[in-house]
């Protein structure tokens, strides 16, 4: 892409299908799509010592810490990363420290827009406290939309269920957790002129018309 790649961060719940547009819009611009647990993977397989720090963090669950995730991020980066290619963080910065340490990180490489998809909370409880899951390929369905048969699996025969961390109690909770971490965010990006709010209600593909509307409003290819 020679220097001339959008470079964009995505914020929204969980929920609010964050992950399936950020792949939609890496596919349309051509840059990578860096969530953070590709780049925590990637860093674990190559087995740097960063990579060998955030190994103990997933192995027992814990937060990896901020300084260890922006390290992660930085090392990614200036390994010959995306950071001139362009690239769609999604799921960084998750913290007002991440957020901040990121401009750092971008050493003279400004981000073009943060984009912020927006649904409701009672969408998001109604699309995740109804989602059911087969247990045994994967397979995701909704109460809305169930397997034609009994709760069993259209794709293999097994059992349809609702996964622990999609029950409403779950949901709520990492949607408290979220609000708390992310408003200083939108804040921050807000003071940097950065932010657009983009409706996140409606199907993908109109989701993802909104979003491409709003970048290709901000982004000038061949800037660098
Ligand atoms: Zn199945």
């Amino acid at each position: 892409m020679n220097g001339s790649g959008v470079r964009l961060v995505l914020l929204g719940k969980p929920g609010a299908g964050k992950g399936t547009q950020a792949a939609l819009l890496s596919a349309h611009y051509g840059v990578e799509h860096l969530s953070t647990g590709d780049v925590f993977r990637a860093a674990v397989a190559q087995g740097t010592p960063t990579g060998l720090e955030v190994k103990h963090f997933l192995d027992t669950g814990e937060l990896v810490p901020d300084e260890i995730v922006i390290r992660v991020v930085d090392e990614h980066f200036a390994a010959g990363g995306p950071l001139e290619d362009g690239f769609i963080l999604d799921g960084f910065p998750r913290t007002l420290v991440q957020a901040e340490e990121l401009e750092q990180v971008l050493d003279g490489h400004p981000l073009d827009v943060v984009l912020d998809i927006e649904v409701p909370t009672e969408t998001i409880l109604h699309r995740i406290a109804g989602r059911r899951v087969c247990v045994n390929c994967g397979a995701t369905y909704h109460i809305t939309h169930p397997p034609t048969v009994d709760w069993t699996c259209d794709v293999c025969g097994g059992e349809v269920v609702q996964r622990d961390d999609d029950t409403e109690a779950a949901v709520s909770n990492r949607l408290e957790v979220y609000e708390r971490q992310t408003v200083p965010i939108i804040d921050f990006y807000k003071k940097l002129g950065k932010l657009v709010t983009v409706e996140g209600v409606g199907e993908g593909s109109e989701v993802q018309e909104r979003l491409i509307k709003e970048i290709d409003g901000r982004f000038q290819p061949g800037r660098r």
